[in-house]
């Protein structure tokens, strides 16, 4: 199938590029890497009169660390996750997830700003922005605003943006030390999306969980803090023989479904053994 009928413009600022949003009242969307959008145009999951190409707006660009706190530019590729050494320093999560994101030609397109506001609840760097305690910065001509990632996702593709509203930057508190961060999923081959994939902070002391920050993607609705396994995980001695006594925890945050080719308890046994993997790779 091919899209419908849209105008294409292309802002030259940010400014602009926001006076084109507003103009259009919803009728317009920003187009960024174009990965995830220009698939459901084809397939004619939506239609937008007008695309407003943001990919060029220098504005959205770049990565920078200070203060403890590391900004992404929206328009941060997932490429640059694997060859920024501001991330590889400061956010190692990010870095561990890029290469399981799609393949090459995908990571060489695709940005965080587009992924965030896709919310594909089997994506990568949603549940990485949500377990790294990420900020997002939405700016529209009305102002800029700042959202936790927690609190952005809403639901399946469902965020916190509103009409006219871009992700600007992603600010992302540096992990601090003695804070651990581990990733792990499980697909079909490699590059396809996550069938059960968790990403996870955890402040260890003497071989003890402190404290947990599991977030689970690929068998939830939306990225959001698993806070029955965090709260199990507390005081809990690494590594773990065996996860399966937070089973039940588990199946509480993930509430696993069956899906086609893929059952419920399948899902569920799937994230147990991923949450023990994530955890034992923190003290390796
Ligand atoms: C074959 C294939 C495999 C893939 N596998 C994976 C995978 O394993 N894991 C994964 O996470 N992703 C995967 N993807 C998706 C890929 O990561 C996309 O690049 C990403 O989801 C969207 O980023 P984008 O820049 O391409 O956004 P676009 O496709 O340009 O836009 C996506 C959506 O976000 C909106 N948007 C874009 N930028 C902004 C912004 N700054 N502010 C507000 N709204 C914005 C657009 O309007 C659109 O609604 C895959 C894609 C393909 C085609």
């Amino acid at each position: 199938m091919k899209a419908r009928n849209f105008r294409y413009v292309r802002p030259a600022s940010l400014q602009e590029a926001y006076r084109m949003l507003a103009e259009a009242g919803g009728e317009a969307v920003p187009i960024a890497g174009g990965q995830s959008l220009l698939a459901g145009l084809n397939m004619r999951l939506s239609s937008p009169k007008v695309l407003v190409d943001i990919g060029n707006l220098a504005e959205l660009t770049g990565q920078s660390y200070a203060d403890g706190m590391v900004r992404l530019g929206a328009l941060t590729r997932h490429r640059d996750l694997l060859s920024s050494a501001i991330v590889r320093a400061h956010l190692p999560l990010l870095a561990e997830a890029a290469p399981h994101i799609g393949h090459i030609a995908i990571r060489n397109r695709g940005t965080i700003g587009g992924s965030l506001a896709y919310a594909d609840p089997a994506a990568e760097l949603p549940a990485c922005a949500v377990a790294l305690g990420a900020t997002l910065v939405l700016g529209s001509a009305k102002g800029e605003r700042q959202v936790k990632a927690e609190d952005f996702f809403k639901g399946l593709f469902e965020t916190d943006l509103r009409a006219g509203e871009l992700i600007v930057e992603v600010k992302f508190p540096e992990v601090p030390t003695g804070t651990s961060t581990g990733f792990a999923e499980l697909s079909r081959r490699h590059g396809d999306f996550a069938l059960v994939g968790v990403a996870a902070l955890a402040i260890l002391r003497a071989g003890d969980i402190e404290s947990a920050r599991i977030v689970y993607f690929g068998c939830v609705d939306r990225a959001r803090v698993a806070v029955s396994v965090s709260a199990a995980l507390s005081g809990v001695a690494v590594p773990l023989e065996d996860a399966s006594p937070y089973a039940a925890a588990i199946r509480n945050d993930v509430k696993p479904d069956d899906t086609p080719g893929l059952r419920a308890d399948t899902k569920l046994h799937m994230a147990t053994v991923l949450t023990r993997r994530v955890l034992n790779s923190m003290v390796e």
